[in-house]
């Protein structure tokens, strides 16, 4: 199957060659020529992994073995065969994507991205060692650690800032076994650390490597895919528990950060599925929010620090897929994204945004509502979430208030509250006390909810990777791996 740039049609690679690279040559990211038929009802009938193996078999045909993959990818890593329940809340369904080897969302990609990875590998004849390099505000780092260590022929080292991240990420990071992996601390924040990475993958491109560089950030479609999944998922747990028939629309809200995983629930609508409207949610972060609203995109504007970390970004990598999917204009891209990158803004003809806001909405939700919603969803249900899901929630009852839509409503829930257990108890009315490891033991006291075994288990697992570098020393510090 035929993959090209979003900037450049002819800059064409199969679906293997796409997961291999990355990103395509002219900094453009992959999107498929054309989607291939996809029996939609059919895939609903499935498993959560029988659905995977469907939707990555059509996507990603150049990729070998897609049941065996996928059995490999997911057996045994989920607290649940189901991988992504779906739990009523009041009048919303909460999608939990949260069960996984490290209590994120993007737990689902990253268990499967290094299978496509070893097997494009494989299809393509590469014989060199693949080194993963991803610098990570938290989230990120550990669950590409997890889904990446002890793979053949694939090494990966992650870098998070010193000091700028939570305690029970950095324990979740510092303390990573396997053979193949790597974990720094840099002095200076997430940008210092992410622009170090950007600063080795151009100072190595026409080097002589030992290693092939590659990125688990969701750029690349073999990360992008696997998420597709669980709207479907979400959708079949809906028609199961009696609350759509087959063929109604669903309505989904999404906590945004890069664009993937709402991006994921727009290429489950290209594939057949029945999806409403898409909505997608930001924290004070909001420059997605103005741009749906508005159609111009302006990332001139401070980066606030909030409590939903993994949605403070002000660069949106996959919203540039969505911009080609809908206007098919490789060359409007292409400048769209240069006016991005030299002056920091554009506007899209109103044309396209019209297209955008016929199936997005969007809406932000600050630390303050956050914590309003947090604090109101447990009171009257019962029910603990995260930061980032309460900016999904509140998005979610906005948008039906305003419209009055009375589709079903899903809400995608991205992380474990207990991540982030000190914003989830003061929203949730108590005072948190002591360190974050006592913190998860107070929340689970308080509300009962079990603590995901990984986390519970941190406190005792011995410190692996306790180096700190200056950024300057970050190429030295790859290239001698
Ligand atoms: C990464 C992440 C998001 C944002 O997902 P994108 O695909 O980048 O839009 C939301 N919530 C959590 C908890 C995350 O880790």
């Amino acid at each position: 199957m035929i993959y090209h740039s979003t900037r450049d049609v002819n800059a064409q690679a199969d679906s293997a060659q796409a997961v291999l690279e990355g990103l395509a040559p002219d900094g453009g990211l992959y999107v498929p020529k054309a989607l291939p038929p996809f029996d939609w009802k059919e895939c609903l009938q499935g498993s959560a992994m029988d659905m995977s193996t469907a939707i990555l078999s059509a996507l990603l045909p150049d990729i070998p073995d897609m049941p065996e993959l996928v059995k490999k990818a997911y057996t045994g890593k989920f607290a649940t065969a189901e991988l992504t329940p779906t739990v009523p809340v009041g009048d919303m369904h909460v999608l939990e994507l949260f069960h996984g080897p490290t209590s994120a969302f993007k737990d689902v990609a990253l268990c499967m991205l290094p299978q496509l990875l070893t097997a494009a590998k494989t299809v393509k004849g590469v014989e060199e060692d693949i080194l993963i390099l991803t610098a990570t505000s938290g989230d990120t780092g550990k669950a590409a650690l997890e889904g990446f260590k002890d793979v053949d022929g694939i090494k990966i080292c992650v870098f998070y800032p010193d000091g700028g991240v939570s305690q029970v990420q950095r324990a979740q990071m510092v303390t990573q076994e396997g053979g193949n992996v790597t974990v720094s601390a840099v002095v200076g924040n997430f940008d210092d650390a992410q622009t170090g990475v950007k600063m080795i993958f151009s100072a190595c491109r026409d080097k002589e490597m030992k290693h092939r560089l590659s990125s688990a950030n969701s750029i690349n479609i073999g990360r992008l895919a696997p998420q597709i999944m669980y709207y479907f998922k979400a959708y079949r747990d809906l028609l199961d528990a009696g609350k759509i028939s087959l063929g109604d629309e669903v309505n989904f809200s999404v906590p945004t950060g890069n664009f993937g995983d709402i991006l994921a629930g727009y290429l489950a609508k290209q594939l057949g599925l029945p999806v409403g409207m898409l909505i997608c949610a930001s924290n004070a972060n909001n420059v997605l929010t103005d741009f749906i609203r508005t159609g111009t995109y302006d990332r001139m504007r401070p980066l606030y620090k909030t409590n939903s970390p993994s949605m403070d970004i002000l660069v949106s990598s996959n919203l540039e897929r969505l911009l080609y999917l809908l206007s098919e204009d490789a060359d409007l891209v292409a400048s769209l994204m240069k006016r991005l990158n030299e002056e920091g803004s554009y506007t899209v003809p109103a044309e396209l945004l019209r297209k955008i806001q016929a199936q997005f909405r969007a809406d932000f939700c600050d630390d303050a509502a956050a914590d309003e919603v947090m604090g109101r969803v447990y009171r009257d249900y019962g029910y603990v979430c995260d930061p980032h899901t309460a900016s999904g929630w509140l998005a979610a009852e906005n948008y039906v208030n305003q419209t009055g839509d009375e589709r079903a409503m899903v809400v995608l829930s991205t992380a474990s509250p207990y991540k982030f257990p000190e914003a989830v108890l003061k929203a949730i009315g108590e005072t948190p006390a002591g360190d974050g490891f006592d913190q998860m033991d107070q929340l689970n006291a308080v509300t009962g909810v079990a603590t995901p075994k990984n986390l519970a288990g941190l406190r005792e697992k011995a410190e692996r990777h306790t180096g700190v570098i200056e950024k300057s020393q970050m190429l030295e510090f790859v290239l001698s791996l």
